[in-house]
């Protein structure tokens, strides 16, 4: 008999998990502790209980990227995508599912697998040494004993017990006759160019309406389970334009050791600085925005910074209670903890966002922890399909800032465009529904459509399916 995979939290990265691992023929045991012990959101003791909202955000293929994840899952034999679509209620475009018969399905079904037991018991600890092929997918509300135990295993600042995150922005929705790349006072730094930045201007009048805007915003009100304070070293944006007028312009926004390049002769009176956020160079961070306003608000009040008028938001920023590890330096490319093989880390626990990345986590990790069991090749998803866009950013895409000694730069993130690989130079776009030159709006739909197109053929590829038939074009 083949040993077991263990696997600590049936969630929704956890009981897909451990669905792809019984699928491939190696035995799991699936370690929850609901109902033993709750967490501050979980309201039910079933398997992959949605928390929030019951949306599994967008189901178009072509032009979204959860959408194409959702395809990719789906070609994957994905068990959360099938009770999803088997407990779909309607909501447009997106994928929304009765919450109650959707935990009921992946439950009943986990519960009825051959090769899966289920114990309802809290893990303290990490897994036994003796476990030599272990998932922990415990999820942002992992049970403390537990998260002491990973933080002591993998250093004191690997685990985030509380998230300030600042928005993110797509490189090719800023404009570029009006920013502007450098470093403060040109600083090469170690790896650096002197020109790593991209630079906002604001005159007294923008940035006065500005810091108006901020303070008058509406913020979201901390939940119950929101406790955790914050430090001075992650205030959010709005709070610090509280204290007053001047307060921004003497942090994030100061304008000192930077030249406008498009009018040099003119000092900003204020600085919008952002810094590029993964190896491609296609996502760029707001440094130092951190905020809890209200997402919309974020949107209007963001877009009125010099530049970012049609700026487009891979991330919006916020504030809250989530515990990841930083997965970059301590996950291999397979998710295995690089000093404990065997031992792997999926779902929110890593740093992905979102019920579909968390579950597409999941699979990867049951795949992965599967293969190796059964003396098979692990291979890594192509970076060019939706889950290796994903595990990329995870395990290695994204840049360490040098210049923020002590800060982490890795946070969490839905799946987005911003995290695959630009088209092949030449790459032909196709005019579905239109004709003529590509321009503005139909050229980026274009260009998604591409993008998706080569993820699912690399995704089918990857996991050995002939190729989609299609009509003659
Ligand atoms: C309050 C909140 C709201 C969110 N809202 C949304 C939303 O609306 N949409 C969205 O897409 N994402 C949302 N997320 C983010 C994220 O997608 C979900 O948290 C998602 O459930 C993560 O999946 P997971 O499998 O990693 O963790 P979970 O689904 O949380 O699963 C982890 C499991 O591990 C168990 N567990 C924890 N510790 C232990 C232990 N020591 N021993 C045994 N079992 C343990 C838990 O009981 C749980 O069942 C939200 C997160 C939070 C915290």
């Amino acid at each position: 008999m083949t040993n077991p995979i263990h696997i600590i939290g049936g969630g929704l990265a956890g009981s897909e998990a451990a669905w792809q691992a019984a699928e491939a023929g190696v035995p799991v045991i699936l370690h929850e502790m609901r109902p033993v012990r709750g967490t501050d959101a979980h309201k039910t003791d079933g398997l992959a209980e949605l928390v929030c909202s019951n949306s599994f955000r967008s189901d178009d293929a072509q032009t979204n990227a959860v959408g194409l994840l959702h395809a990719e899952m789906r070609l994957a034999n994905s068990l959360i995508m099938a009770c999803g679509d088997a407990h779909q209620v309607p909501a447009g475009g997106a994928l929304a599912v009765d919450r109650d018969g959707f935990s009921a399905a992946v439950t009943a079904k986990i519960e009825a697998h051959p090769l899966i037991s289920i114990v309802r018991e809290e893990m303290t600890g990490l897994p036994p040494e003796d476990w030599d092929q272990a998932i922990v997918a415990t999820g942002p509300l992992t049970a403390p004993a537990l998260a002491e135990a990973i933080a002591k295993k993998t250093g004191a600042d690997a685990l985030a017990f509380f998230d300030a995150i600042a928005p993110i922005v797509h490189f090719d929705t800023i404009d570029m006759n009006v920013c502007w790349f450098q470093s403060r006072y040109d600083k090469v730094g170690p790896g650096g160019t002197g020109k790593d930045y991209i630079n906002c201007p604001m005159d007294k009048a923008q940035y006065d309406a500005f810091v108006r805007a901020l303070v008058d915003g509406q913020k979201t009100e901390f939940k119950q389970w929101e406790g955790t304070p914050y430090f001075d070293g992650c205030l959010p944006i709005e709070v610090m334009a509280e204290r007053g007028v001047e307060t921004l312009r003497h942090g994030p926004m100061k304008p000192m050791g930077l030249t406008n390049a498009h009018n040099p002769t003119v000092k900003a009176y204020a600085v919008v600085q952002l810094r590029q956020d993964n190896a491609l160079g296609t996502l760029y961070n707001m440094v130092g925005f951190q905020t809890k306003l209200k997402h919309g608000e974020q949107v209007r009040v963001f877009k009125t910074i010099p530049g970012l008028e049609n700026a487009e938001f891979a991330r919006l920023g916020g504030l809250h209670r989530n515990t990841y590890i930083n997965s970059p330096t301590l996950l291999d490319p397979t998710l295995q903890l690089k000093d404990r093989p065997g031992l792997r880390f999926a779902g929110q626990i890593t740093g992905c966002e979102g019920y579909v990345e968390s579950a597409a986590i999941g699979l990867l990790a049951g795949r992965f922890a599967a293969a190796e069991r059964l003396g098979r090749r692990v291979s890594a998803p192509p970076a060019t399909a939706a889950f290796g866009a994903l595990l990329n950013h995870i395990t290695g895409g994204h840049i360490v800032s040098d210049d923020e000694p002590g800060k982490r730069s890795f946070q969490p993130m839905n799946v987005n465009f911003g995290l695959f690989p630009p088209l092949e130079p030449g790459t032909k776009l196709k005019p579905d529904d239109f004709e003529g030159r590509f321009r503005g709006k139909d050229k980026t739909i274009a260009k998604k459509k591409a993008t998706t197109a080569r993820a699912l053929a690399d995704c089918r590829a990857w996991l050995g399916i002939a190729p989609e038939v299609r009509a003659a074009e």
